[in-house]
């Protein structure tokens, strides 16, 4: 049984007050809020049996390597990998895109193109320019519709034998938008090109199956699903992995170290040079129980709920306009009221004690279609309520009144 009350009892930050007010947190697509259980594995890790792992021979050690490993196949069932050596712990979504985009660098050549999505957040532009830069690939852009959906019939144009890889988001920060990634996953693969997904909005609120998917790269960060910062992982198909090189060298990443000649260690070691944010790796595992506790069919179906009364009472407020309006929507909402720029009502609401995130979110290119500074975006998390809501409604309506 879902009960939102007792679900917000395991996060202690949600009880603190902002500027006199109760927190009402709704900045959940920038970073998630941590639940007592990753917390208390996070304390657990440091005060018992911190050590480096992979080396000693010691107990701690020892006990170290495997609560890191664990979380691996913790995170391997999660997202239903094959091998757990496929998956890769990063220190988050743009650390996996990069470490990918470097490895494409050897196996492109002038010519190939490189297809991304007009919804991308800029961690998943600037390391595929700079791909092309070193490679001399073209980049493409899928463009969108004004619902701010992918326009898939565009998409199947710009496929061609020249494609080599394909990059979009799962669903987009700024706006919300699920993207149609099955469908855009099958049609690259036609013409065999390599697919990487990200992840970093998706997680939070569905549990992909990349086998299903049969995606080639998928990357996420744990800070958006109730997880630590600065940790992550890449999910690679061991074919791909196999393929690319390494892309930063150090200790846990070699096999056997000589001035003439380094041989590289099999994976997943290969991609972890040096020690890893081990306490992150094993505070991802327990985030992954913690919300997989909760069930992601129950997160979904309350977080949709959440979405549209959201959308209904936000829409009653006369000169708001929400920015994505795709049928295919997490619980996001992007707006602006008219004549009123975004930043000066995000200050309102912060007086209010209401977390939102104001500006371009990161997706420059998605404001510049709209022709608009930016946006103000709630994101809403399975541990918002309707009150929350109504709380927000009351405080744009006064940001309004005070701003116009
Ligand atoms: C947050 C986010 C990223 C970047 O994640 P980091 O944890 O900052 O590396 C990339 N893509 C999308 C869609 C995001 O929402």
């Amino acid at each position: 049984m879902f009960n939102v009350e007792h679900i917000r009892q395991d996060f202690p930050i949600l009880h603190r007050q902002v500027n006199g007010k109760p927190l009402v947190y709704l900045d959940n697509a920038a970073t998630s809020q941590t639940p007592q259980a990753v917390i208390d594995a996070i304390v657990d890790y440091y005060s018992n049996y911190n050590a480096n792992i992979h080396r000693g021979v010691h107990s701690l050690s020892q006990e170290a390597t495997d609560a890191y490993e664990e979380a691996r196949i913790k995170i391997q069932h999660h997202f239903n990998a094959k091998f757990s050596h496929e998956i890769i712990f990063t220190s988050g979504t743009t650390h996996g895109i990069n470490l990918v985009a470097n490895g494409f660098s050897s196996l492109l050549k002038k010519g190939d193109e490189i297809i991304v999505s007009a919804l991308e957040h800029h961690s998943n532009i600037v390391p595929w320019q700079m791909l092309c830069e070193r490679s001399g690939a073209t980049l493409k852009v899928i463009p969108m519709n004004l619902e701010g959906e992918l326009i898939m019939s565009e998409y199947d144009k710009l496929l061609s034998a020249h494609t080599k890889l394909v990059f979009v988001n799962h669903i987009s920060n700024a706006l919300g938008t699920i993207n149609p990634i099955k469908y855009i996953i099958d049609e690259a693969h036609k013409v065999g090109a390599a697919v990487l997904i990200d992840g970093a909005q998706s997680c939070p609120h569905i549990k992909p199956d990349v086998q299903a998917l049969d995606v080639d790269f998928y990357v996420t960060s744990a800070h958006k699903m109730c997880g630590p910062t600065g940790e992550g992982m890449l999910y690679g198909k061991e074919d791909w992995l196999n393929k690319l090189p390494p892309y930063q060298g150090g200790g846990e990443m070699i096999d056997q170290v000589t001035f003439e000649k380094t041989t590289y260690a099999g994976l997943p070691h290969k991609f972890e040079a040096g020690t890893p944010n081990i306490c992150g790796g094993i505070a991802f595992g327990a985030a992954i129980d913690y919300m997989n506790g909760i069930g992601f069919d129950a997160i979904a179906d309350y977080e949709h709920e959440l979405l549209e009364y959201a959308t209904a009472k936000l829409s009653e407020i006369e000169g708001l306009k929400i920015y994505g309006t795709s049928k295919q929507k997490t619980s996001v909402v992007s707006f602006n009221l008219e004549g009123i720029h975004p930043y000066d009502v995000g200050t309102i609401l912060d007086k209010l004690g209401i977390a939102v995130r104001t500006g371009h979110h990161c997706a420059q290119p998605i404001m510049d279609f709209y022709k608009i500074p930016g946006t103000v975006r709630a994101s809403f998390a399975f541990y918002n309520t309707k009150e929350e809501v109504d709380t927000l409604v009351t405080g744009v309506k006064k940001a309004k009144m005070m701003l116009s």
